[in-house]
Order: C-alpha cells, then sequence, then structure tokens
C-alpha cells in the first residue's frame, strides 16, 4: 500500500507542479474534455433507461410470482399451477404488456418448462438444463437473478438473451425459474435513441464483458466479450465503476475514447464510446501521444482505484504523466535516480531541522552482467523487477527507494535510532535475496552488495553522503568477506583506483589505442544498408578489447570526453569518406561534450578536415543531455549545418515525452529493451507501437536497436520501423571490416546484403 501511496503523492504533487504546462495542454483539450463530459453523461443516461427497462421486466415477473398462491409454492403444486389455463392467461398478459419481451416461461427445479405464455400447447417435455441460467440460479442459492447470453432464435431468426428469477418454496427452497425472453432489437432500440453522432458506439454488457446488446447493430459482435484479454478496458470493466478510459477497440480496431456506466441493479453495464480520431480532428498527435502516455500511466489508474477514486479522468492524468514519466523507472515503476535525488535533499533538510539521524543504502546485484549474459536479458529484466519487489515489502512506509542504475537501488531508511536498526535493514535485504529468483523455469541466485553511509555524521551535504555510501559500496563489492558496508574513515576510497584508470586512459588515447567499430545499420523500406554506427572500443595492450560502457564514464568524468570525443569525430568522419557508398554515419555524443565543449566548433572542423558532406553525420544524444536554451540552439546550429540529430535509447529516459517536444529530432531510435520483448511483451510492442505512431506525427524516421532474431525483425517492419541495427543484421566490426561489408552489398555477383537479408528475414 505504501507503494501505491507514493504513487499517489507523486501524481497529486505532479499534478500540481506540471499545473502550468498542464493549463496550456489543457486549454488545447477543451474539445476534448467536453466530448469526454458528453460521452460519460451519455453513459450515464442510458444507463438509467436501461435500469428501466430491466426493472419494468423485473418488476412484471415479480408480479407473476406473487400470484402463485402460497398453496401452490410446494413441488407439486406449483407444476399444476404452472401448467393451468389461468397462468397461461396471466403469463401471456404479462409478456404482451412488456415491448421488449417475446415470451415469459415457468421452470420448474429440474429445468423443465411447467407453463409458458408461448401460445402453443408444449406436447414433448422441453428441458432448459442446459441454460446457463438454469445452472447458475439452481446451484447458486445466493443468486436471485441472472441475464442469460444472446441467441438466435432458430425459427424466427430473432436474437434474444433472457432474465430470469428464482422462485423459492414457502420454506426458502429452490422451487423453478420464471425467465424473460427478450428481444435484443428492442433493447437496441432504446440504445440507439439519441443523436446520430459520427464513430458513436454503445454497448450493453453483461458484468462479464459479454455482449448483449449493440449498437450500430452488428450480430457478429452478440455475445463476444466487449475487451480483449488483459486490457484496460477488461481491467476497468472488471472494477465495475463508472470510468472514462482510452483502449483500441476489437471490434473496429480504432482507439476510442470509452465512457463506462455499470447498471445499478443489475449485473451488467453500459459502454459509450467514439473513435479518438473523431473526437480530436487534426490533433492526431495528441491522441498518440496520450495514448502512450495513458498505457505508461496504468499503474497510476490501478493505483487510483485502490485508493477508491471512483473517477479516475483523464485530463488529471495526462497532466501528471509527463511528470511521472520523468519520476520513475518503467521497468520497476520505482522511483529513478531524479526523484531520488530531490527525495535525499528534502530528507536532508528535513534532518537538519529536526536534528534526526538517516541512513543512506546503495545496493547493486553481484554480478549482473553474468546474470544478463548467461540468461538474457529479459531474465535480467524480471530479476531487477523481482529484486526491487522483495526489497520494497522490507520498507516501512517512511523509508524511500528507488532504482537509480541499471542494477542499482537506493534505500532512504529514516529516521534511524541507532547501528543495529541500519543492520537490521540490511540483514532483511539480504535474507529477501535467500530465495533464488526464478526466471521461466531456471532458478538464480542473486545477491546484492550493500554501502551504508549515516547523515549527518558521514557527510555534510546530500552529495557528500552519497559519495560516502559510494565508497562504502565499492569496499563491500571488493571485500571476499562480507557483502556489506557501513562507511567509516578507513574504507577505502574507490577513487583512487579510478584515478588510476583515468591516467591509463589518458596514455590509451595518446598512444592511440582507441578504435572505432562501426555497426551497419538496414533500412526497411530498401533492405539496403542506410548508414553505421560509429562506437568505440579500446584495444588495452594486455586486457584486450575494452567495453565503452567501462571507460566512458571515467572520461566523461575526467573531462578526457572532451578530446577523446574530438577524435572520434575526425576518425568516423574520415573514415566514413573511404567507403564505397555515400553511407551515413552516426556518432554518440556525450552529455559531458555539450556541457564542456563547443560541439559545433568540433563537428565543424571534423566535417572540415575529412570532406565529408554535412548531410551524411548523424549525431546521436540521449536525454541526460539537458536541453537547455544553449543545448537546443547548439542543435538547431548543427541541423542548419545539414547535419541529424537522432535521440538514442529512446524510452529509457527520464521525461521522453517533454524531451521530444523541446527539440526536432530527425530520427528516434527505439531502446534495445523494448525489441527484446517485441515477440512475446504485449507492453514492449504496445511501446514500440506508439513510438513508431508518435515518430511518424512528428514526422521523424524510427531505428530499432538490438535486433537479435529475424522474428524481432519481422515484427519491427510490420510496425513500420524505417532502421534497424543489431546482431541478427550484422554485428559491430573495425573499419577495415565495415569497408568490405560495405562492398560486398555491391556488385552483381557479389554476396549481396539485400539478397541474404531478403532471403533471411523475409522467408
Ligand atoms: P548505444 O549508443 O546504445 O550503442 C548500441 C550498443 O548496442 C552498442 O554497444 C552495440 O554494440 C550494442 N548492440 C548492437 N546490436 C546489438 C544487439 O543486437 N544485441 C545487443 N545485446 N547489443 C547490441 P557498445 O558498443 O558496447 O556501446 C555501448 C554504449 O556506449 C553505447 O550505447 C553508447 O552509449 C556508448 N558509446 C559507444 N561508443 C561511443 C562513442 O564513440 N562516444 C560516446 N560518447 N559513447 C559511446
Ligand atoms: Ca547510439
Ligand atoms: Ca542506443
Amino acid at each position: 500500500m505504501s507503494f501505491y501511496l507514493i504513487i499517489f503523492v507523486s501524481i497529486v504533487t505532479a499534478a500540481a507542479a506540471v499545473a502550468g504546462a498542464a493549463l496550456t495542454f489543457m486549454r488545447g483539450n477543451v474539445d476534448l474534455a467536453r466530448a469526454e463530459n458528453d460521452l460519460a453523461s451519455g453513459a450515464l443516461a442510458l444507463q438509467e433507461r436501461t435500469e428501466n427497462v430491466l426493472q419494468s421486466i423485473e418488476s412484471v415477473l415479480r408480479d407473476v410470482v406473487s400470484r402463485i398462491p402460497s398453496a401452490c409454492l410446494r413441488t407439486g403444486k406449483f407444476e399444476g399451477f404452472a401448467a393451468s389455463q389461468a397462468t397461461k392467461a396471466i403469463l401471456v398478459g404479462a409478456s404482451s404488456s412488456l415491448p421488449q419481451v417475446t415470451r415469459i416461461d415457468l421452470v420448474n427445479a429440474r429445468g423443465r418448462i411447467v407453463g409458458s405464455s408461448n401460445p402453443f400447447p408444449i406436447n414433448d417435455p422441453i428441458y432448459l438444463t442446459g441454460a446457463s441460467y438454469y445452472q447458475a440460479l439452481s446451484t447458486d442459492p445466493s443468486l436471485v437473478l441472472y441475464l442469460g447470453e444472446p441467441m438466435k432464435i432458430r425459427a424466427t431468426g430473432k436474437r434474444v438473451f433472457s432474465l430470469a428469477r428464482t422462485i423459492k418454496d414457502t420454506e426458502g427452497n429452490f422451487l423453478g425459474i420464471i425467465v424473460s425472453t427478450i428481444d435484443v432489437s428492442q433493447i437496441e432500440r432504446v440504445l440507439e435513441d439519441r443523436p446520430i453522432t459520427r464513430t458513436l458506439a454503445v454497448t450493453f454488457y453483461r458484468r462479464d464483458g459479454m455482449i448483449l446488446a449493440h449498437s450500430p447493430k452488428s450480430e457478429r459482435v452478440l455475445g463476444q466479450k466487449i475487451w480483449h484479454p488483459n486490457t484496460p478496458l477488461q481491467r476497468v470493466i472488471a472494477k465495475n465503476t463508472p470510468t472514462l478510459i482510452r483502449d483500441i477497440s476489437w471490434i473496429d480496431k480504432r482507439e476510442r475514447v470509452i465512457a463506462l456506466h455499470p447498471l445499478a441493479n443489475y449485473p451488467g453495464g453500459i459502454a459509450v464510446s467514439r473513435a479518438v480520431a473523431d473526437l480530436v480532428p487534426g490533433r492526431h498527435f495528441e491522441a498518440r501521444l496520450i495514448r502512450f502516455i495513458a498505457y505508461l500511466m496504468d499503474i497510476a489508474i490501478d493505483a487510483a482505484s485502490v485508493l477508491g477514486l471512483q473517477q479516475v479522468r483523464t485530463g488529471i492524468l495526462r497532466a501528471a504523466s509527463e511528470s511521472y514519466l520523468s519520476r520513475h523507472d518503467i521497468l520497476t515503476k520505482l522511483p529513478n535516480r531524479h526523484l531520488f535525488s530531490e527525495e535525499l535533499k528534502r530528507t536532508f533538510l528535513g534532518s537538519q531541522q529536526s536534528g534526526g539521524a538517516f541512513a543512506l543504502h546503495f545496493l547493486d546485484i553481484d554480478r549482473f552482467k553474468d546474470i544478463n549474459e548467461n540468461h538474457g536479458h529479459g531474465a535480467g529484466d524480471e530479476i531487477i523487477q523481482t529484486v526491487a519487489r522483495r526489497l520494497r515489502e522490507r520498507l516501512r512506509k517512511s523509508d524511500f527507494i528507488a532504482r537509480i542504475g541499471a542494477d542499482e537501488f537506493a534505500i532512504i531508511q529514516r529516521p534511524v535510532r541507532d547501528r543495529q536498526q541500519i543492520i537490521d535493514l540490511v540483514m532483511a535485504a539480504q535474507a529477501a535475496m535467500k530465495v533464488p529468483c526464478t526466471v521461466i523455469t531456471t532458478e538464480v541466485d542473486v545477491g546484492v552488495s550493500i554501502g551504508v553511509a549515516i547523515a549527518p555524521s558521514d557527510g555534510n551535504t546530500p552529495p557528500e553522503l552519497m559519495r560516502a555510501a559510494d565508497t562504502a559500496l565499492y569496499a563491500a563489492k571488493t571485500d571476499p568477506d562480507s557483502s556489506y558496508r557501513l562507511y567509516d574513515a578507513s574504507v577505502k576510497d574507490s577513487r583512487a583506483e579510478r584515478r588510476a584508470l583515468e591516467a591509463s586512459l589518458r596514455s590509451a588515447l595518446e598512444n592511440g589505442e582507441l578504435e572505432l567499430f562501426y555497426q551497419p545499420i538496414l533500412d526497411l523500406p530498401t533492405n539496403q544498408i542506410w548508414g553505421c554506427e560509429a562506437l568505440v572500443r579500446w584495444r588495452h595492450p594486455t586486457k584486450g578489447l575494452i567495453s565503452p560502457l567501462e571507460f566512458i564514464p571515467t572520461a566523461e568524468e575526467s573531462g578526457l570526453i572532451g578530446p577523446i570525443g574530438d577524435w572520434i569525430l575526425d576518425e568516423a568522419c574520415s573514415t566514413a569518406l573511404t567507403w564505397d557508398l555515400p553511407l551515413k554515419v552516426a556518432i554518440n555524443l556525450s552529455p559531458m561534450q555539450f556541457k564542456r565543449r563547443d560541439v559545433l566548433a568540433s563537428v565543424k572542423k571534423a566535417l572540415a578536415l575529412s570532406g565529408l558532406p554535412a548531410h551524411r553525420l548523424v549525431l546521436e544524444i540521449t536525454e541526460s543531455v539537458k536541453l537547455t536554451g544553449e543545448a537546443t540552439a547548439t542543435l538547431e546550429r548543427l541541423k542548419t549545418l545539414g547535419v541529424s540529430i537522432a535521440l538514442d535509447d529512446f524510452g529509457t529516459g527520464y521525461a521522453s515525452m517533454s524531451y521530444l517536444r523541446s527539440f526536432a529530432f530527425d530520427k528516434i531510435k527505439i531502446d534495445q529493451s523494448f525489441v527484446r520483448g517485441i515477440t512475446d511483451s504485449s507492453d514492449s510492442r504496445a511501446i514500440i507501437k506508439a513510438t513508431i505512431g508518435l515518430a511518424n506525427d512528428l514526422r521523424m524516421s524510427t531505428t530499432a536497436e538490438g535486433v537479435e532474431t529475424e522474428e524481432q525483425l519481422n515484427a519491427l517492419r510490420l510496425a513500420g520501423a524505417s532502421q534497424a541495427q543489431g546482431y541478427f543484421i550484422a554485428k559491430p566490426m573495425p573499419r577495415e571490416a565495415i569497408a568490405a561489408f560495405i562492398a560486398s552489398t555491391q556488385g552483381p555477383h557479389q554476396n549481396s546484403l539485400s539478397e541474404q537479408l531478403s532471403s533471411r528475414a523475409i522467408a
């Protein structure tokens, strides 16, 4: 619950925090809001009318039952009563008093029809033991009323459904059923009685989602579920509260705004919906944006209903969502590093005022890289989620947990009385990992290392405290005897090692140990190579090839990224010029280059020195580049030169949406974590589809990264991605190899790439 509370509070604060921006945003959405209100009041009105119709039918059924003399409310007598001519007259009269009802039957406890409004005499006994209402009402004594599923009357071709009530004997035992058969088209007439608007759909559904009546008329949907399994619509219908949501309808495959209103006295409800595209003509982009956000906000919708909020209004969610996104990690739904720093500052201030102590725990999953390599990234993701859940369960309401890195978590334990309380939490966290994590069918042992710093004794400011916790964590990781450390002055400072790494990196640049690899990017519509991404490697004299993930952070911290970045630009531009084809070359820029370097000057120089035309250069930046006025101006100037700008690792960052709006990127690179899930995770698929749709609306192209299998490539083609990159197409390769690779895609007798891929990928 505390987790939900955190989310709830963050929605509320977020809503307030973005109020200014949201206002502008919402003002543009006045039409949409009005349309949503119309739908909601439509659902309410139709719910009342449907309720009235059902009530009038039910009261007639009750009336019939009330006319059974109590002497006849016994098994033998009831059948005699039901079969009498007098009863038939009552049934015929009752049935004809209701325009929606085609017949009323009395059924005995064994399921046999014993009386009917049907004018034809019953010759052979008819048993309704197979009917769902008989089965339900005869076996469940708590049920009094049942809505049966729609079916077709063979003789007339009419679609009907039934409303049935139990009849009890004088002792309260099940005696039989009275059942009315209702003409679906009559109910549909009720639903249709309203001004005609385009794409308006009205559905009367049973509590379990089964469609009993639908307007516009559609035979094929009757008896089907209104939702597809595992969709937001299914979840909200199950919750049975009046709600406004968005979902793609399986009936016409359109995205719709749906107002739901459950009936008050019957197990069913009314859904009124319109296609989003019609509600907001010309606001296609926003529709997609909202869909994307709504998807990501799903957890908050759940959280809100757990808290008993009856009406989840999309307006509030929309306002809150960007801020929510920017402060939470998508995988674990935990607060992210950004929110963590804010919270740490707040806690610090609080403890200064109160004089109380608190503890900062940094946790890191042991050998996470091995787990990823041995069991795959999907398994890695699952383990992160399991660890997050287990840690969260060990915390008090007042504590705070965030995911601050790929396999790193931070816990603010507050307040703390003494060291023992801190050690207790450390022990509890490690005990929580004793149970192996089950990933699909394999069990994986997961350990965490923990470093703890205590405020105020281990640090006078939040950064100092973080450094202390980091140092303690590093000591814990390198200590073979213990997996946790509390910071004290004797703990070895990991920064010493970093300084050593820095020194050797400096000489690496001077000695020419850095090298660029190139990974081809495939253009999907043409099946041709579109360009290559340059990826830096360190060819260490004794350690071999070192990954950029290991040394770029040090290069950034030490400022070495400046000269290294310039070298990468020069090297990549001049290499690209040697290729047989005028392909694009994509280069990664570090946020530190923006902060510390004149990127514009570096790029101009690289282009001038190499002679590479600007339009062949693509710069990739991630959301960690802060889009200040200055940074945006630099990007604009680069674009004016003819250089393209791509947004890398899209979907993993803090503020994807607001980021996209701040600058007109040429391209979005969809992060490999989503591509990995495209064939079997509907979440990843939804994100990819939404991202591609969004990119199309913004006239940006899309590159999907980390494509490792043919199925993924095919799925991406189907989803409409512009380009793909990944091991399935080709791994990153050295300068000579890429030149040969490009040459091999040319020429008639060569092993043409487009042929290879078309046979590989499209087969
Ligand atoms: P990135 O920009 O997202 O680069 C893509 C990474 O995914 C590369 O890792 C690439 O080798 C890897 N990759 C490509 N296809 C597949 C695949 O099918 N499956 C899997 N599992 N991985 C695939 P790499 O080369 O280790 O680079 C890692 C990161 O280091 C890059 O991520 C980028 O952020 C950074 N980086 C690399 N080169 C440079 C550079 O020259 N400058 C800067 N500033 N950063 C760089
Ligand atoms: Ca990249
Ligand atoms: Ca990337």
